[in-house]
C-alpha cells in the first residue's frame, strides 16, 4: 500500500472525473490549485514529498464522489488557512465568501481530537456535524481523511494507532451514517492493520481460505443470467462483482465466532437493472434458474437500511457447491449505495430542486429529527433547521485536549466536571473557561473549553446541587455530602 512518492497534480485529472465540467468551473478548480500550490511552498509531508500533494489527493476524493465544484475548490485549499499565513480575507478576496466559508469550517474541525474514551464518541460524531455549518464540510473532512490514513506509513507508530483508532470510531461511522458505503469501506481497511494488526492479519488469511466460488464458476453464472435475463425482456445496464472489504469480513466473522462457512458473501454478484420493478422480475429469473438459499433473501427496497441503503439481496447454490449472494438494484440505489449523502449534493444535484425524503433516508441519526421538517423546501435552510433542532438544548464543549463533550444547555462547570470524572467534579476547587477564570455556575456555551482546576482539600459544597444541571453531577454531590457530610457541618460539630 506504499503510496508512490510521485504524484501527477495535473488538474485535469480532475476535471476527468467530472463529466461535462463547464469551462468557467474547469478556471476555477485551476485557481484554487494554483492558490494552495503557492499557499504551501516549500511546505513538506512526512513522506518528503510536496504538501501540496496532499490537498490535491483530497481534491481528486472529492472529484471521485462528483461533489460540486465549490466543494472541490475548498478541498484543494482545505489546509491553507490553518498551515499558511494566508488570511481569511485574503481567500475571500479571491474565491468569495462561500468557499471560504467551507475552508474556515474544515478548518474548525480540524482542533477536534479524539481521545478512546467510548462514551465521548457519540458526542463527538454529533459536534462534527454540528460544528459544521454546511455537511459538505463533513465530506471535505472525510476526504482529507481519506488521504491521510492512505499515507499513515510515514507517521510515528503512536500516532498512527492513535489516527487509525479515530478513522475507524469517527470517520467511518460517519460516511456510514452519511451513506458513504465506498468512502467508509476505504476508511475501514486502510485503518484495520494499525488498530487491530492481529486481527487484521488473522481476517487476511482466513479470507484467502474461503474463496468461496472460483472465478470460472462465476464466469458461467454470469453468462448463464445474461442469456435468460434477456430472454425475459429485463435489460442489464451493467453486471459486476464486489468482494467483500476486509474489515466488514472480520465484523461479520466475529459474530459467527470466526466460522468462514456462516460468511455467504465475500463476493456478490450486482446486477444493475433499470426500474424497481425490473429488480424484482430479474430476481424472479433468478430464483427460476438456481435454488435460493433459504432464508438469506432481503428486500431492502421494500424496507431500507437505517441509512437508507436499499437493493435486493439473495443468495443462490451456483450448482459447484458454492454458494453466491446476488445484490439487485437500479442505477440509482447504486449510486445512493457508494456516494450517499454525495449523491444528493453532487454536481449535476445542486441547484435543482432538493429532493428532502431522500436526504432524510441517507442521514440515519438525523432521520427522527428530519420527519418534523415537512415543510422546508431548500437545502440550505433544511440544514440549518436539522442543526439547530437536532442539537437544541445540547451544548458541546471541549477539554483543553480538544475531546468533546456533550452536556444539557444551562450545564455548569460542575457539570463538566462530574461528565469528566466523578474524582475531578468532587474536588473541583475551580474553572477556567476560554482562559479565564469563572465562578462555578458560569453556564457552559457551545466550542467553551474548559479547564477544571483540582484540588485534594477542595469537597462538594451543598450550593453545588443547585449550580449543576445534570442528574449525573447532583447524584455525586448529594452521595458525597451524605456520606461525608459538607465541610462546613464537619467543622460545627467537632
Ligand atoms: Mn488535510
Amino acid at each position: 500500500m506504499d503510496t508512490p512518492l510521485f504524484m501527477d497534480t495535473n488538474p485535469e485529472r480532475i476535471f476527468a472525473l467530472l463529466p461535462d465540467i463547464k469551462e468557467k468551473d474547469k478556471t476555477l478548480i485551476q485557481r484554487a490549485c494554483e492558490f494552495a500550490k503557492r499557499a504551501h511552498e516549500g511546505q513538506l509531508r512526512k513522506s518528503g514529498e510536496p504538501y501540496y500533494n496532499h490537498v490535491f489527493a483530497t481534491g481528486i476524493n472529492l472529484a471521485i464522489l462528483k461533489m460540486d465544484v465549490d466543494t472541490i475548490a475548498a478541498g484543494i485549499m482545505h489546509d491553507v488557512l490553518e498551515d499558511t499565513p494566508v488570511t481569511n480575507e485574503e481567500m475571500t478576496k479571491e474565491f468569495g465568501d462561500h468557499i471560504t466559508k467551507l475552508v474556515e469550517g474544515v478548518t474548525k474541525l480540524g482542533k477536534l481530537r479524539y481521545s478512546g474514551a467510548e462514551r465521548h464518541v457519540e458526542s463527538l460524531r454529533k459536534f462534527f456535524v454540528a460544528m459544521a455549518d454546511d455537511i459538505r464540510v463533513v465530506v471535505i473532512k472525510l476526504c482529507d481523511r481519506l488521504h491521510n490514513i492512505e499515507t499513515l506509513q510515514y507517521v510515528s507508530p503512536e500516532k498512527q494507532k492513535r489516527i487509525a483508532l479515530e478513522t475507524l470510531e469517527i470517520h467511518a461511522r460517519l460516511a456510514d451514517r452519511l451513506g458513504m458505503g465506498r468512502l467508509k469501506a476505504q476508511l475501514e481497511d486502510a485503518a484495520f492493520p494499525y488498530v487491530y494488526p492481529e486481527d487484521y492479519k488473522k481476517t487476511l488469511e482466513l479470507f484467502e481460505s474461503m474463496r468461496p466460488i472460483s472465478d470460472e464458476q462465476l464466469e458461467k453464472v454470469v453468462v448463464k443470467l445474461k442469456d435468460e435475463l434477456v430472454i425475459f425482456d429485463v435489460e442489464i445496464e451493467r453486471i459486476d462483482h464486489r468482494v467483500k472489504h476486509l474489515y466488514s469480513l472480520w465484523q461479520k466473522l466475529k459474530r459467527y465466532k470466526m466460522d468462514t462457512t456462516k460468511v455467504h458473501d465475500v463476493v456478490a454478484l450486482r446486477i444493475i437493472v433499470p426500474t424497481i420493478s425490473d429488480c424484482y422480475q430479474a430476481l424472479g429469473v433468478i430464483h427460476g434458474l438456481y435454488r435460493p438459499v433459504p432464508g438469506r433473501f432481503k428486500d431492502y427496497i421494500a424496507v431500507p437500511k437505517p441509512n437508507g441503503y436499499r437493493s435486493l439481496h439473495t443468495t443462490i447454490f451456483s450448482g459447484d457447491g458454492s454458494t453466491l449472494e446476488i445484490q439487485i438494484r437500479t442505477p440509482e440505489m447504486h449510486r445512493e449505495a457508494e456516494y450517499g449523502i454525495a449523491s444528493h449534493l453532487s454536481y449535476k444535484e445542486l441547484g435543482k430542486h432538493a429532493n428532502k425524503e431522500e436526504i432524510q433516508r441517507k442521514t440515519g441519526w438525523t432521520k427522527e429529527l428530519l420527519e418534523w421538517q415537512q415543510d422546508v423546501e431548500h437545502h440550505k435552510e433544511f440544514m440549518k433547521n436539522l442543526k439547530s433542532d437536532f442539537f437544541e438544548n445540547r451544548v458541546f464543549v471541549l477539554t483543553p485536549k480538544g475531546d468533546v463533550i456533550d452536556l444539557p444547555e444551562g450545564s455548569t462547570p460542575i457539570d463538566f466536571a462530574y461528565t469528566v470524572h466523578s474524582d475531578i467534579g468532587d474536588h473541583t476547587a475551580g474553572a477556567k473557561v476560554n482562559g479565564k477564570l469563572v465562578p462555578l455556575d458560569t453556564i457552559l456555551q457551545n466550542r467553551d473549553v474548559i479547564e477544571i482546576e483540582v484540588k485534594e482539600s477542595s469537597t462538594p459544597k451543598r450550593k453545588w446541587i443547585d449550580m449543576a444541571r445534570t442528574t449525573l453531577a447532583k447524584r455525586h454531590i448529594r452521595n458525597y455530602i451524605k456520606e461525608h457530610g459538607s465541610t462546613l457541618e464537619k467543622l460545627l460539630t467537632r
